[in-house]
């Protein structure tokens, strides 16, 4: 993929899908924005590898769930690399509770992360497009679960069924600017989100059954199709989902 002279936002990259899309974007040619929660020695490390590929790279420590402080996190970011481009909505969180037990902070901590904290980006970075007289691409790292029930996630299934809906609307709304939107679905993916389910074998291995592939996906699955999604060959692409799953979610078998 070519993405020499764009300029890509990645959220919750210091680690794990975000922290492969940063990068896979990065050696596609594209310079990146690097948001996470806190600067720390990951996003330090990160930021070393993005430049040794030759690319600029600056680092914006934020919160994506507050808004008034990640649209000024946003402006001064877009300042300094001179306009983005490309915005990956990735930051999520989930928090296992039965339905019956989930607390009002949890639920609202779940939907601020994943689904207001996308879509007020997404409004910031459309708005800085729209006025600068450029198109976009907005691509949300949602899951499987943006239609697949997950039993005790109730609010993370809802936020992503949420963005399912945001992009299908954004793609409309935004297509007379020049900005796509859509959602790359991943499965089961082999990131720290996941550990209970890597450190317990027998977890792991009820997962795997039900994964045609009869694998994990890597996060380099997620980030291939990002970058897909970001460049040229992907203009006439919006509104959609990309599924990426090893055929996890119409998975179904009969003895
Ligand atoms: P992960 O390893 O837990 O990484 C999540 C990243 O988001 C971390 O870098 C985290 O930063 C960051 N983050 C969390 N809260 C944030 C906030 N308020 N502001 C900014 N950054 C924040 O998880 P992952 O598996 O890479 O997940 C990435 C995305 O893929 C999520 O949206 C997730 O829902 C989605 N997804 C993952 C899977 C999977 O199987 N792994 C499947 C479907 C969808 P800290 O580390 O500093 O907290």
């Amino acid at each position: 993929m070519n993405l020499h002279n764009k300029t890509a936002l990645v959220t919750g990259a210091s680690q794990g899908i975000g922290k492969a899309i940063a990068l896979r974007l990065a050696e596609s040619g594209a310079d990146i924005a690097l948001n996470v929660r806190e600067a720390d020695k990951r996003s330090e490390s990160l930021r070393s590898e993005i430049e040794a590929l030759g690319r600029r790279c600056a680092v914006m420590p934020c919160d994506v769930s507050q808004i008034e402080p990640l649209r000024a996190a946003f402006a001064r970011v877009a300042d300094q690399l001179g306009a983005i481009d490309i915005l990956v909505n990735n930051a999520g969180i989930e928090k296992r509770a039965e339905f019956l037990d989930v607390t009002e902070a949890d639920y609202d901590a779940v939907m601020n992360v994943n689904l207001k904290g996308a879509f007020f980006l997404a409004q910031v970075f459309a708005a800085r497009c729209k006025q600068a007289g450029r198109g976009g691409r907005i691509i949300n790292i949602s899951s499987v679960h943006e239609d697949l029930p997950f039993p005790h996630f109730s609010a993370y299934c809802i936020s992503k069924g949420g963005m399912r809906m945001m992009t299908r609307n954004l793609a409309i709304e935004l297509a007379p600017y020049g900005i796509t939107v859509n959602n790359i679905a991943p499965g089961a993916i082999e990131t720290p989100i996941n550990a209970r389910v890597l450190s317990d074998p027998a977890l792991h291995d009820a997962l795997l059954a039900n994964i045609p592939l009869k694998r994990l996906g890597r996060p380099g699955d997620v980030a291939g199709v990002t970058a897909f999604l970001a460049s040229a060959d992907a203009d006439y692409i919006t509104g959609t989902t990309s599924v990426v799953d090893g055929g996890l979610l119409w998975n179904y078998a009969e003895q």
